[in-house]
């Protein structure tokens, strides 16, 4: 046997675990979305219009801020928030480059410069003293990324913000309803910015997003934005871009949003399930598992381990053989990106963005992920180390050992 795991002969073919399977929401969801799409085609509002407003009041409610405005995509969102930042040429913004392609790429398209701060190696978020340091006399905005579900140190980051006078905009692509000391992502910075893609812990059905902000003056100027700077029509005073959100996505984001909070406890579940039965099954320090800290609510869009960088890429093959889906969140910085070697970093000028793009896998989380499924994808992974014996220990995580739950 080569690392096989045997289903018993009298259980049906198993048919692996996806890494995230939208049709078992949707399984559930169908009428309810059938029915929100059909008022949205006898209205005959197909961009912005009541459902969009419904969903800008929906978001702002859930984030705990005064205003939402609904965009084209998490991208847009982002781009939105720097152009009412008045970013420009000249202007450097600082960005993690452990992340997704667009929170850099925003600042390009405005003729800035992203600066590439590293990250924490235990919450995969931007070090905020690598920040600090990286801050000059041209910095005008930061771009704090709750990568994965887990807030950046938001404390520290609006601290350092307020003393050098820029401007913090929240990228919360992934971490929708996650909370640092209770209060929500997209509340703690001048502006947040939201992703509606179908793999976001609250997906559309093709590309949405939304820019939070608690500051009214803000709020306006995004409004305007987003609509060519036209206000009244055919008057404009700014140049904007065109960037609305259709309202089939806000019909179905609405019928979604009041499902978010027990998927997010599903997720959470899921999230703990896998560190008990990674720790029952000795695996702690084969591979680094995820430690949520104690002051944060984790929203798990990934939940993401971390395998010695010489055994990661054989243990994925190892698992797609099982029809085990994974990725690799992210397999290089941004700094070692064609598009950008014109900013002159070298890989390791950055080195824990470095060790984690090598070192990441992100194991299927999603909220309907059964318990059966993650034992699976548990033993794959033991099956493999058995076969493959660790040649790196990571240090033993300094969370308390979860409590065994009672067989319920
Ligand atoms: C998904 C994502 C975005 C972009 O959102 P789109 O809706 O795909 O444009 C931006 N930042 C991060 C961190 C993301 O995960």
């Amino acid at each position: 046997m080569k690392g096989n795991f045997n289903q018993s002969s009298n259980e049906p073919e198993f048919q692996g675990v996806a890494l995230l399977d939208l049709k078992r929401q949707y399984e559930v969801l169908k009428d309810e979305i059938a029915e929100s799409l059909k008022k949205v085609c006898d209205s005959g509002a197909f961009v912005l219009g009541p459902e969009v407003k419904a969903l800008e009041n929906n978001i702002a409610n859930y984030s705990q801020v005064e205003y939402a405005v609904a965009c084209a995509s998490g991208s847009d969102a982002l781009l939105l928030a720097l152009m009412a930042t008045g970013i420009g040429p000249g202007d450097e913004v600082l960005v993690p480059s452990f992340t997704f392609f667009a929170t850099a790429s925003a600042v390009t398209r405005l003729g800035a410069r992203p600066v590439f701060v590293d990250i924490e190696p235990k919450s995969f978020n931007i070090s905020v003293s690598d920040a600090a340091q990286k801050i000059t006399a041209h910095t005008k905005a930061i771009i704090p990324v709750h990568l994965f579900g887990q807030m950046a140190e938001m404390v520290e980051l609006n601290r350092l913000a307020q003393q050098s006078g820029i401007t913090v905009i929240e990228d919360a692509a992934q971490s929708i309803g996650a909370e640092l000391e209770g209060r929500r992502a997209g509340s703690w910075g001048d502006m947040g910015a939201f992703s509606f893609y179908p793999t976001k812990n609250l997906g559309g059905a093709g590309d949405g997003g939304l820019v939070t902000t608690r500051n009214a003056q803000l709020a306006q100027q995004l409004k305007l934005l987003h609509v060519h700077g036209m206000e009244p029509r055919y008057y404009h005073r700014v140049i904007g871009i065109n960037s609305r959100l259709d309202s089939f996505q806000a019909a179905i984001i609405n019928v979604k949003i009041k499902y978010l909070e027990s998927w997010t406890m599903m997720r959470i579940q899921n999230a703990q399930r896998y560190n008990e039965m990674f720790l029952d099954a000795g695996l702690e320090t084969v591979i680094s598992i995820p430690k949520p800290f104690p002051n944060q609510r984790h929203v798990w869009n990934q939940y993401t381990i971390r395998v010695s960088d010489d055994q990661r890429d054989d243990l994925r093959k190892s698992l797609a053989e099982q029809k085990i889906g994974s990725e690799i969140y992210y397999p290089f910085g941004l700094h070692e990106q064609e598009c950008f070697k014109y900013l002159g970093y070298t890989p390791e000028s950055l080195p824990e963005t470095y060790r984690a793009s090598r070192e990441v896998l992100s194991l299927p989380i999603f909220p309907e992920l059964t318990e059966k499924e993650q034992q699976f994808v548990v033993r794959n992974i033991k099956l493999f180390f058995e076969v493959n014996p660790a040649r790196h220990v990571f240090p033993t995580p300094t969370i308390m050992p979860l409590k065994k739950r009672d067989a319920a």
